[in-house]
């Protein structure tokens, strides 16, 4: 009886153990392979895989976007509203900062396709 016990005890914890370690690697995989994508008029500027370091200039000098590691951020915008100056920092897939009045429009996507169990 007390082996019997045991053994569904073994049998629950991998129940258990298995699909965390295969959500944790899912995870781990999709982190390596983020990508910020830049447009200007819809026409894609920038394709950057995160994480990485730097500045870079979207519609000759109007926008400018500073990646830290996995944080996107506007920093500099002409446009007369601000609002993607408001924006701050975005570091998640699937979230963006649009700039309307210079057609500019920031995305964060990730290109693995997300397994949910
Ligand atoms: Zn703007």
């Amino acid at each position: 009886m007390k082996q019997n016990n045991l053994f569904s005890m073994i049998i629950v914890v991998l129940c258990i153990v298995v699909p965390v370690f295969f959500i944790i690697r899912n995870t781990i995989d999709n982190n390596s392979s983020i990508h910020v994508k830049m447009y200007v008029y819809n026409d894609l500027a920038y394709d950057i895989l995160l994480p990485t370091y730097g500045n870079y200039v979207l519609n000759h000098g109007t926008n400018v976007v500073q990646i830290n590691g996995y944080d996107v951020t506007m920093i500099e915008s002409d446009c007369n509203n601000g609002l993607c100056l408001k924006t701050g920092k975005i570091n998640r897939s699937g979230q963006s900062i649009v700039c309307l009045p210079n057609h500019v429009s920031v995305y964060i996507s990730s290109s693995d396709i997300d397994i949910i169990i």
